[in-house]
């Protein structure tokens, strides 16, 4: 099928977009990598009277360390995520995780904005938006607003953007010393996940602090599960903890079910998910100590 028609408006500025935002509000919508808007398009799912074409904003394409945080563009592509020396460096498992979404061309193409805009409960990016505890930044008429990301996923395909703003950025804080895994089920290789995990902890002193469990395509979105965290932090490191863990996390779920997996399926796999990516970490932090050990 072909959309229906819509008229098409490429600003050639961040100030005229969102003078079109105020114009058209909810009657337009805003096109980036276009790798989940035009199926729905296509299919007449919507039917937009104006899409806004902001591939022409170069910049909101962009990222930069400034002090402790990383600041990533909205039109930034999701192949320069897995690729980019200074993410794989500060925030690896945000490569990690974008290095699982769909194919290439789909991650040459796609944005992160547009990722998080989107906000399938199944994707990758803003389950990492939530275990890395990102501020997302907004511009709409009377200017930013800064969102903590755990807020700004309401529900599937609901966000916390008006239909006179836009996403601009994600500012993520960078952290020492932190220990990670991210692990998802797929019926196969690049579809999105059935569930999927993020483990993320900071070590000090063999004890995981800061720990953070977070879960996707499980319910209506990223859900972060403070009774995991609470099990995981303040722990000593062991791989014994990690079905601990991965019970915590799945004691209160409300999963879900569809054409693929029922709720008790889908739970199952999140709870190995979690025990799986929590292993990881563990992996990663012996790992560490025998590198330091190996030079001294
Ligand atoms: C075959 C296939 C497989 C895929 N597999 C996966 C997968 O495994 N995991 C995964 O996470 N994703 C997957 N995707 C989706 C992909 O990641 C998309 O790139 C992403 O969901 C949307 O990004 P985009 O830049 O293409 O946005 P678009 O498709 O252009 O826009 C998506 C939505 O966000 C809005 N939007 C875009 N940018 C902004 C902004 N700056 N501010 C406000 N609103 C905005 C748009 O109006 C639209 O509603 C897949 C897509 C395809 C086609």
């Amino acid at each position: 099928m072909k959309p229906a028609p819509f008229e098409y408006i490429a600003p050639e500025s961040l100030e005229q977009a969102v003078e079109v935002l105020v114009q058209y509000g909810d009657e337009s919508k805003i096109l980036a990598g276009g790798q989940s808007l035009m199926p729905l398009l296509n299919m007449r799912l919507i039917t937009p009277s104006v899409v806004m074409d902001i591939n022409g904003l170069d910049e909101l394409s962009y990222i930069r360390q400034e002090g402790e945080h990383l600041h990533i563009g909205a039109l930034t592509r999701q192949y320069r995520l897995e690729r980019d020396a200074r993410i794989r460096q500060t925030v690896p498992v945000l490569a990690a995780a974008t290095r699982l979404i769909g194919h290439p061309p789909i991650r040459y193409a796609g944005t992160i904005g547009g990722s998080l805009a989107h906000a399938d409960p199944a994707a990758e990016l803003p389950a990492v938006m939530c275990a890395l505890e990102v501020e997302l930044c907004v511009v709409g008429p009377s200017g930013a607003r800064r969102i903590q990301a755990v807020d700004f996923f309401r529900g599937a395909l609901d966000v916390d953007i008006r239909p006179d703003e836009l996403l601009t950025e994600v500012r993520i804080p960078i952290r020492q010393n932190v220990m990670w895994g991210v692990q998802e089920y797929t019926r196969r290789a690049g579809d999105f996940a059935l569930a999927g995990a993020i483990v993320l902890a900071e070590m000090e002193a063999d004890r995981w602090t800061n720990g953070r469990v977070v879960l996707f395509g499980v319910e209506d979105r990223p859900l972060r599960v403070p009774r995991a965290e609470a099990v995981l932090t303040q722990q000593v490191l062991s791989d014994s903890q990690a079905s601990a863990v991965a019970a915590a996390a799945v004691a209160e779920l409300d999963c879900h079910a569809d054409l693929h997996a029922s709720a008790g399926y889908r739970q199952q796999l999140a709870r190995v998910m979690v025990k799986r990516a929590y292993l990881d970490a563990v992996a990663m932090w012996n790992e560490k100590r025998e590198d330091t050990a190996g030079s001294a």
